[in-house]
């Protein structure tokens, strides 16, 4: 426990508290043959089942490992964040307290120019001119947040309510929270924020994620991401013939209807 790693500019993600392990995974399948709890170590078997589990979608097993993480990141990577509905969170609040001045400010090599064929994404590259240029609009961006901030201590001086003054802050100023999540419900976060696609900002935080729960949990992770990684090359490969989204599950029957 209480194990950090450190994302972005100032933010970071700790693991402060979880439920089970590995072997959580394994009694909760077992009790299906009404086996007793069973104290002990995960063996070969174990492993075997986990697998077999996590590849038959029978999830239910996953959700008795359960996490509590405290995580440090911009608001706007925290706006994506709470569209996972699975997860219980307590975040700070800017009503009852002044907000430190904290923000993001972008690697200027991470920045990159709008792509081309993906509406929601970036290309980057590492062209010395666009990197100096965005070195340069990365200072204005701190300059302009840095009077953004200065204004807010003024209206919190002239006892305008924290509430209210808080409103014209950049998105980039960093939060702070809880969140708790079960391993399935993490898994879900994770396939869909540590995909290539996801934006980088909530990336760092998902794989971060994935280590903290590969510490408690490693036979679990390895099966999820053995799977995920297949997943990704089968999207690359779809997206490049231009066909429709389609699980492993479906091409690996469709493969099986080719060959049987
Ligand atoms: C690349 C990307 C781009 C996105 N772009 C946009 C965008 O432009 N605009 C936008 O608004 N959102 C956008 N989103 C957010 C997206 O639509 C989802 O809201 C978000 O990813 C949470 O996913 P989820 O619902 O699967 O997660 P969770 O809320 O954690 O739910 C996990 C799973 O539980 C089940 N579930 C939970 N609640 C319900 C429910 N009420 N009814 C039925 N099943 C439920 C579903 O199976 C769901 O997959 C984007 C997400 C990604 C990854």
């Amino acid at each position: 426990l209480d194990q950090k790693i450190d994302v972005l500019d100032h933010g970071f993600v700790r693991l402060v508290d979880h439920m089970g392990t590995d072997i959580s995974v394994s009694r909760a399948a077992r009790i299906s043959y009404d086996a007793a709890w069973r104290p002990g170590d995960l063996d070969g078997s174990d492993s075997r089942l986990i697998r077999r589990l996590w590849n038959d979608h029978h999830t239910s097993p996953f959700e008795s490992i359960v996490f509590t993480f405290e995580i440090f990141a911009p608001i706007f990577v925290f706006r994506q964040w709470h569209r996972h509905r699975t997860w219980s969170y307590n975040e700070l609040s800017g009503r009852y307290r002044e907000l430190p001045e904290v923000f993001y400010l972008p690697n200027a090599r991470d920045v990159g120019v709008q792509s081309k064929d993906n509406k929601q994404g970036r290309t980057v590259g590492d062209v010395m001119a666009l990197v100096a240029r965005r070195a340069r609009e990365i200072e204005r961006i701190e300059a302009h947040n840095k009077a953004g901030f200065e204004l807010y201590r003024d209206l919190l001086e002239s006892e305008w309510p924290r509430e209210l003054a808080r409103s014209h802050l950049p998105l980039s100023t960093y939060s702070h929270m809880f969140g708790t999540v079960n391993l399935l419900n993490l898994f879900r976060f994770m396939m869909l924020r540590s995909h290539p696609h996801a934006q980088m900002e909530i990336r760092v935080y998902s794989d971060a994620m994935a280590e903290l729960a590969r510490t408690i949990a490693p036979v679990c992770v390895e099966v999820f991401e053995a799977k995920a990684k297949r997943q990704v090359v089968i999207d690359r490969m779809l997206n490049f013939l231009k066909i429709k989204h389609r699980s492993v599950e479906d091409l690996e029957a469709l493969a099986m209807k080719e060959f049987t």
